[in-house]
């Protein structure tokens, strides 16, 4: 199975959006960019909703045969690993191996001399074509790169080898995934990672690294636009050589886990992968959770009161909800509105706070990362939420695919 030059993953907590979804990346491909649909869940998500991935499954087929598309997509096992692959197994079929646990575990001495021995072809110099600064092997560099990473693509190595043998080769799409560490991977460590990947035949079509700077649930990047420019740009470098120089597959992409809405550095990679022609796979979840609660207010009624609501045990809750979340949010507590001042908020008033649309008056990305969290909530609503969801079905839709379209697709792929 081979993923196509473009590729977007929308994520969707509780399965009701896969048609809307789709209908944005429908828009995309008769504007003349086929981007292939991906729909991706992670093992944490299920657990937080208590979904089970024949969900995902049912909801991808769903939507692929009612709305008549006939290009390729996928389902995402994301972010898996050998404890929770099994569950996914049949109803996958790309997989996304997080072996950001294994960063920095000890290799055995063997693991480590053979490594080594697999980079003398490399020589003493690395010359990358568009990157200035060769990179120097030596020992030290090699025992560094080793340390780090070798452990965790021996494990993804390891994961790998198991779905295959439950699936078969070729009958699926792999990533392998780093990104949800604090330090980023430099283009040299991506570059040694692409070689151990080698090394172990996994037949990695996309890639995950930590990029440098801040990649907040639900809101825009904070950090170093410039450098984050640079190192994307220089992955991108690295990528096209490794799949020449060590045999990985040649639509072998970045895959950028944006925790949605990077829209500063949307248009910066568009242009990157634009320039020198090559793929990207970007994946978002949580802003389709944001554009039901979006869609429920603006729906009134019933919807605004269950999105007020949701606000307001968010906010109750906040510790507990945020807490496996420390990494990736940073809400200003001054910043958050209190219960009373939501109570009188119109829907407009509501959604126009909540949607993310950079410079509008009413934007409150702190409310918006709060929101982001308390799909908990919302699960725990169980069909009071969904009914609500089927009952607006089209005004909720309309957001979801809005968002996917306009504010997503048209900066990423220069639409
Ligand atoms: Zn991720």
């Amino acid at each position: 199975m081979i993923l196509g030059k473009y590729s977007f993953g929308v994520g969707d907590r509780f399965n009701h959006q896969g048609e809307a979804q789709l209908s944005a990346l429908i828009t995309a491909t008769s504007e003349g960019v086929e981007v292939t649909p991906v729909w991706n869940k992670s093992n944490r998500e299920h657990n937080i909703v208590h979904s089970e991935p024949v969900g995902t499954r049912m909801e991808a087929d769903a939507a692929v045969k009612n709305l008549g598309w006939e290009g390729p997509y996928f389902v995402d096992a994301d972010h898996i690993n050998l404890s929770n692959v099994d569950r996914f197994i049949d109803h996958a079929d790309f997989f996304t191996l997080d072996v950001a646990m294994y960063i920095g575990n000890e290799s055995s001495q063997e693991d480590v001399a053979a490594f080594k021995k697999s980079c003398a072809t490399l020589g003493s110099e690395v010359t990358i074509p568009g990157i200035p600064e060769p990179i120097q092997i030596s020992d030290e560099l090699l025992q560094q790169v080793a340390g780090k990473y070798l452990a965790a693509i021996k494990e993804a190595g390891k994961i790998y080898r198991h779905i295959e043998e439950k699936k078969g080769a070729g009958n699926f799409v792999t990533e392998v995934s780093m990104d949800e560490v604090e330090t980023p991977q430099t283009p040299v460590d991506m570059f040694f990672i692409l070689k151990m990947i080698a090394n172990e035949k996994i037949p990695a079509q996309t890639i995950a690294p930590k990029f440098t700077g801040r990649f907040n649930k639900g809101v825009d990047y904070v950090g170093d636009v410039e450098q984050f420019a640079k190192e994307f740009e220089q992955d991108v470098l690295v990528i096209d050589y490794a799949v020449k120089a060590f045999g990985l597959p040649e639509n072998l992409k970045l895959s950028v886990h944006s925790g949605s809405d990077k829209f500063t550095i949307y248009p910066v990679m568009a242009k990157i992968i634009k320039k020198h022609n090559k793929g990207l796979h970007v994946k978002t979840a949580g802003t389709t959770w944001l554009e039901e609660v979006i869609g429920l207010a603006i729906a009134g009624d019933e919807g605004l009161i269950v999105a007020k609501e949701i606000y307001i045990k968010a906010l109750e809750r906040k510790v507990e909800l945020c807490a496996p979340y420390a990494d990736v949010i940073d809400i200003d507590d001054s910043q958050l509105p209190s219960p009373d001042e939501v109570a009188g908020w119109t829907g407009e008033k509501f959604a126009n706070t909540l949607r993310h649309i950079p410079g509008y008056p009413d934007y409150n990305p702190n409310f918006r990362q709060l929101i982001h969290v308390g799909y908990k909530v919302a699960a725990e609503m169980g069909e009071e939420y969904t009914n609500l969801l089927k009952k607006y079905a089209d005004v909720v839709g309309s957001c979801v695919e809005e968002n996917i379209y306009d504010r997503h697709l048209k900066r990423l792929f220069d639409l």
